[in-house]
């Protein structure tokens, strides 16, 4: 497991917490609008000890309330159970970022009650993955998470990043319909910079407007308690 940097201090990335965001380094994942290429590629710039993680974090506990677990994509570490577990003796909750690809951990961290906070992306319609975000991804592995987290009991969310052509309207209703019940589902606009795939959007008239974003809320909106753009 490499740790690949942080973020001590956030106040955006766990809802309603203060938290220290750990950044997982390799991804089987190749997101063209990925914002974090060398964690992606698993060449992360610096490398984080484990015990200066437990360290800070002993001595932050009167300033944070959580942690986020980000990536690269945190489940495809086994070791992650020693690490949550590790974290959780420290009084802390923890918030999963989760590309969704590894049902089997996911189920696992939750049997454990290692994780309090999931965070789910869905890139595109699952049955499109292949091959622009993995060469060869099953989709019901993808569809097996989304029921597992939404069965799970925890606080949750699904999160789409909003880039033509991989999002469209017909696509946020598919997404909507499959997530259906679900207690958030949040839009994202999408910013082009310092991307993993550049030549990707170097052609493309990617981003969504303010409106357009609104469209597709209004698409996904009918299907799940709360849909937010942000
Ligand atoms: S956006 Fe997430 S899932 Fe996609 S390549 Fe980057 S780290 Fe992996």
């Amino acid at each position: 497991m490499i740790i690949g940097g942080w973020q001590k201090n956030s106040f955006i990335d766990y809802p309603g917490k203060i938290s220290c965001v750990l950044f997982f380094s390799g991804c089987n994942f190749k997101c063209p609008h990925c914002y974090n290429p060398d964690l992606a590629r698993g060449k992360p710039a610096h490398i984080l000890e484990e015990h200066r993680v437990y360290d800070f974090l002993e001595r932050r506990k009167v300033f944070l309330d959580g942690v986020v677990l980000s990536g690269g994509e945190p489940t495809l570490n086994k070791d992650l159970f020693d690490l949550c577990a590790k974290i959780k003796k420290l009084g802390y909750p923890i918030k999963l970022d989760t590309n969704g690809s590894r049902p089997q951990m996911i189920a696992g961290l939750l049997a454990e009650g290692l994780i309090d906070y999931i965070a789910m992306d869905i890139k595109t319609d699952p049955w499109n993955y292949s091959p622009l975000i993995q060469q060869k991804c099953d989709p019901e592995q993808i569809f097996t998470s989304i029921k597992i987290i939404m069965q799970s009991g925890i606080a949750y969310e699904f999160r789409t990043t909003c880039i033509k052509p991989l999002v469209d309207e017909n696509v946020v209703e598919r997404i909507a319909q499959r997530i259906k019940g679900s207690r958030l589902y949040a839009l994202q606009q999408f910013k082009n910079f310092g991307v993993l795939q550049p030549e990707f959007f170097e052609h493309n008239n990617c981003k969504y407007d303010h409106n357009e974003l609104m469209h597709l809320k209004s698409v996904a909106e009918p299907w799940v308690q709360k849909c937010i753009v942000r």
